[in-house]
């Protein structure tokens, strides 16, 4: 089958590789309908060391399962399902309290170990814990909102429950990409009455506001944490959505936040520390968050998108073929596309 291999930095390429198969009785085949190039995908495109064998790139799908191990009891051949970015049993402690990140039979999609979705087919380990069945047709107009559901929604979702989002609350998102812009839709979702997106780039900008922003900060650094406190009486906000990592962002977030206020974290950090220890304690700061688990909130999510109410497929500004997958990674790398989708 052909699939999507990262060698190094840079180097994404289109391959045959060994056919996706049952490896333990508790796996999946999924034939992919739907894949996508998630932000996380462009770290390992800007820092990947040479590898001789290269890595299956891809956690994000929407596919029909092909074949199932003979432990699996819920999915079966022929369902349309998503896959969250991380597998999990769903019978574990910790998938019991909805961390399903933290799965003691758990890993990540697109790892060295289990290879990824930006391809034909995917092993789908834990398949009962792990796949959802989508009550729609393959080609449904709804796909590309439900293919969020694998990621960018839950992870939006995941920032915006860490930040206690509550009712008639001041909400910021920090970063415009398609997180940030997910968390726009999430933070509207719990009840936040303005929210201030952090962000730079027009388009997404746009978007940001018919997702619900209220408000749009485009200075960095000071300047942004000025401007920030002037839209809310001088005070910061209650929420502060994190969806980028890096020091300068995570910096900012502390600093927007009002004494008292949390910060949800979903951006990978990027450095072992987090800046802004001192103001966070003074100011009672909460800081939470991590890898989403998404798993935990596409049952929630998903009436929503499948009732109209939320459409995070919009994020979507590109649809390519397999074979266009690596000027897809190009693309996203120089912000001409808010989000690829593929469909292999
Ligand atoms: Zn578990």
């Amino acid at each position: 089958m052909r699939a999507t291999v990262m060698y190094e930095a840079g180097d994404v390429r289109i391959e045959n590789v060994p056919d996706a198969t049952i490896i333990e009785p508790t796996d999946a085949v999924v034939r992919v309908t739907r894949a996508c190039i998630c932000g996380s995908d462009l770290w390992p495109y800007k820092t990947m060391e040479p590898s001789d064998n290269g890595r299956v790139m891809g956690h994000e799908a929407i596919g029909v399962v092909e074949a199932v191990g003979a432990d699996v009891r819920n999915i079966k051949r022929g369902d349309l399902v998503v896959m969250p970015f991380a597998f999990s049993d769903g019978t574990c402690v910790f998938c019991h309290e909805r961390l399903q990140t933290s799965c003691v039979h758990g890993g990540f999609f697109g790892t060295v170990d289990v290879p990824g979705a930006q391809a034909e087919a995917v092993r789908v380990p834990q398949a009962d814990g792990t796949l959802v069945v989508l009550p729609v047709g393959e080609d449904d107009a709804l796909m590309p909102s439900l293919l969020t559901l694998s990621d960018v929604m839950g992870t939006g979702h995941h920032a915006a429950v860490s930040a206690n989002v509550g009712p008639g609350e001041i909400a910021a998102v920090v970063g415009d990409g398609a997180v940030g812009l997910c968390g726009v839709i999430a933070a509207k979702r719990l009840g936040a009455k303005q929210i201030i997106l952090l962000g730079r780039h027009p388009d997404r900008i746009a978007l940001a506001r018919e997702f619900g922003a209220t408000d749009v900060v485009s200075k960095r650094g000071e300047e942004a944490v000025e401007r920030v406190r002037e839209l809310t009486d001088g005070y910061g906000v209650h929420a502060v959505l994190e969806c980028v990592g890096l020091e300068q962002s995570e910096l900012t977030a502390i600093e927007i936040a009002r004494p008292g206020g949390a910060v949800g974290r979903v951006g990978v950090p990027q450095d072992e520390t987090m800046p802004a220890s001192q103001p966070a304690f003074y100011n009672n700061i909460s800081v939470s968050g991590g890898p989403a688990p998404v798993r935990a909130y596409i049952e929630e999510l998903l009436p929503d998108i499948l009732e109209g109410r939320i459409e995070p497929g919009r994020v979507f500004d590109r649809v390519i073929g397999l074979n266009d997958v690596p000027d897809g990674y190009r693309a996203m790398n120089d912000r001409e596309a808010i989000k690829v989708m593929v469909t292999p």
